[in-house]
């Protein structure tokens, strides 16, 4: 069995920064399923947000973020993500990053709940894809080892300590297991779960379920959050339309072209993500229709062409100049607040085991993430994994407490009739109908039911597909258990039975196996 000081599962943002730090530590292998630049990271637009601006501060930035997260952030993990961003930005900046700059200096723009400008952005709206390539080649050009089209399907454990990674090669479908000192899931979220998503499809809770099946806790499983505008074309991919529009001037319009965010938030536009998914969603159902627009219309044509390249260029390919028409959206599932829970050092419950990245939950997003925070999450927590490791102080046995938390494992459930193993459309259908932005007891319980009787179903997984919609089934299961567990409205998870928040729930679910 091939040994490695370091095996990181995952090659996003996460994967190979994480990577990249650790390569000065000793030996590294990154396992990843697809080509190395298969990840969500590489289609994230708006930014990265720190507090780097002259009007702006740490304090600023974490008072945005606890208020995003609606009283379920972890406050001393948020202080460490604002203090510590401006020198992980630096960081990206000296890996080569082409941040886009204004007279000298670093450009930064306004996002949603963001009370100054504080997202650095590259290329105009390819942030994410500015980084995964710089890094990537970075990576190349090191002795890093990449196995790409590798899948990793589960966590070697050997007298309660990870010992190393099984995987599966997809192109020749053999199974080989490599051995590691510290094992780093950087697999990324679970958007795929859902019917209209902006994730690509490599985004199947493949960490969550892996550690879930080795024993790790997750938390906040609850809280997905639902972007309020990806473009609603018929047979067009819900591609993002990033809130920097709305942040550049650009307006939400009902079908009938009323200016509708001003009657549901002070905000207006610019409110948090969860507010606005759910007003688009009433307006749809006011009006009857499956979509509302963005009105770019009265911006100069100039800088929506120059902030927006990808995105301008992308709705004209569809037939829609953004600078003359309204470009038609509506939400769709985008991040996965929740995940396995981690201290502020990247360490699990499991010793040896490390999350960073969607993948992971560090406690900084709460309820609800603020927009441009996740790419710096991955940079702070993956630099603070790498940090602890180099100082020796892994913790032999982890216990990672986030203030009031109740634990849970998967209830059993009666499986309805025998059923039939699904297919992905219709696991995706199930979610975005039963566990979507509004959801109530009963369609959450009839939802955790089939979830339970397609479980049971499933054949052993034998290639990538299966793998995947197995973890997915699993990962939706852990969602929807814990929205109905959890009986009140906060941040992304809005429940129309109990529609709102309560002191009694200011707590974490945590589920694990037991
Ligand atoms: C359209 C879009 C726009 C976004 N815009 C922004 C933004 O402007 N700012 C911001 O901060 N965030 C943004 N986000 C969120 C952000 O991009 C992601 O949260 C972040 O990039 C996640 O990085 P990651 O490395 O954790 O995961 P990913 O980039 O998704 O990478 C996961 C990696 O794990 C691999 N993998 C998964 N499972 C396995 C397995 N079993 N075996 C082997 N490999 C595996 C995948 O192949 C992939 O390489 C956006 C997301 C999307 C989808």
């Amino acid at each position: 069995m091939n040994q490695y000081d370091f095996i990181i599962v995952g090659s996003g943002i996460a994967g190979l920064y994480t990577a990249l730090l650790a390569k000065e530590q000793g030996s590294v292998l990154i396992i990843t399923k697809g080509s190395i630049d298969d990840c969500n990271t590489k289609y994230a637009q708006g930014g990265i947000a720190a507090a780097i601006g002259k009007n702006d501060s740490p304090e600023l930035h974490y008072r945005d973020t606890i208020a995003a997260g609606d009283g379920l952030c972890d406050e001393e993990a948020v202080r460490i993500l604002v203090d510590e961003a401006p020198g992980r930005i630096t960081d990206l900046v000296n890996f080569g990053v082409p941040f886009d700059t204004l007279n000298g200096k670093i450009a930064l723009t306004m996002e949603a709940a963001h009370s100054v400008p504080r997202i650095l952005h590259a290329g105009g709206d390819a942030t994410g894809e500015h980084i995964e390539v710089t890094l990537s080649r970075k990576v190349r050009a090191s002795r890093i080892q990449v196995l790409e089209d590798c899948l990793a399907t589960e966590i070697l454990v050997e007298r309660g300590s990870v010992s190393g990674i099984r995987a599966l090669d997809c192109r020749t479908s053999s199974v080989e297991e490599f051995s590691c000192r510290s094992l780093i899931l950087a697999t990324g979220g679970a958007g795929q779960l859902y019917k209209f998503s902006t994730n690509s499809e490599i985004a199947t809770g493949d960490g969550v379920a892996l550690a879930y099946s080795t024993g790790a806790e997750l938390i906040d499983m609850e809280f997905f959050q639902f972007h309020p505008t990806a473009l609603r074309l018929p047979g067009v991919t819900p591609f993002l339309i990033s809130e920097a529009v709305r942040g550049e001037g650009g307006i939400l319009r009902n079908v009938e072209g009323h200016h509708f965010m001003p009657d549901y938030a002070s905000e207006g536009d610019l409110a948090p993500r969860d507010v606005v998914a759910r007003s688009i969603v009433y307006e749809m159902k006011k009006t009857g229709s499956d979509r509302v627009f963005i009105d770019a219309t009265h911006l100069p044509s100039s800088v929506t062409t120059t902030r927006f390249p990808h995105i301008y260029r992308f709705c004209l390919d569809h037939g829609i100049d953004i600078t003359k028409g309204l470009v038609p959206v509506a939400p769709a599932a985008h991040y996965m607040m929740g995940g396995i829970k981690t201290n502020t050092w990247g360490e699990t419950n499991i010793a040896g085991l490390f999350a960073v990245g969607e993948t992971a939950c560090t406690g900084v997003h709460g309820a609800n993430r603020l927009a441009s925070n996740s790419m710096i999450e991955v940079l702070v927590f993956g630099n603070r994994i790498m940090e602890r490791i180099a100082e020796g102080a892994e913790t032999e046995e982890p216990t990672v407490n986030r203030g009031v938390e109740v634990n849970y494992t998967l209830s059993q459930r009666q499986a309805p009739k025998k059923i039939s193993a699904p297919s992905l459309s219709t696991l995706q259908k199930l979610h975005w109908d039963r566990v979507g932005i509004i959801r109530d007891r009963e369609s959450l319980s009839q939802a955790a039911d089939t979830l339970a009787a397609w479980q049971q179903s499933l054949p052993q997984p034998a290639d990538r597909p299966s793998y995947e919609l197995s973890n997915l089934i699993l990962c939706g299961r852990l969602v929807t258990e814990a929205a109905l567990i959890r009986e009140e409205s906060r941040g992304a998870h809005f429940r129309a039975d109990c529609p709102y928040s309560s002191s009694q729930w200011q707590r974490h679910i945590v589920l694990s196996k037991g």
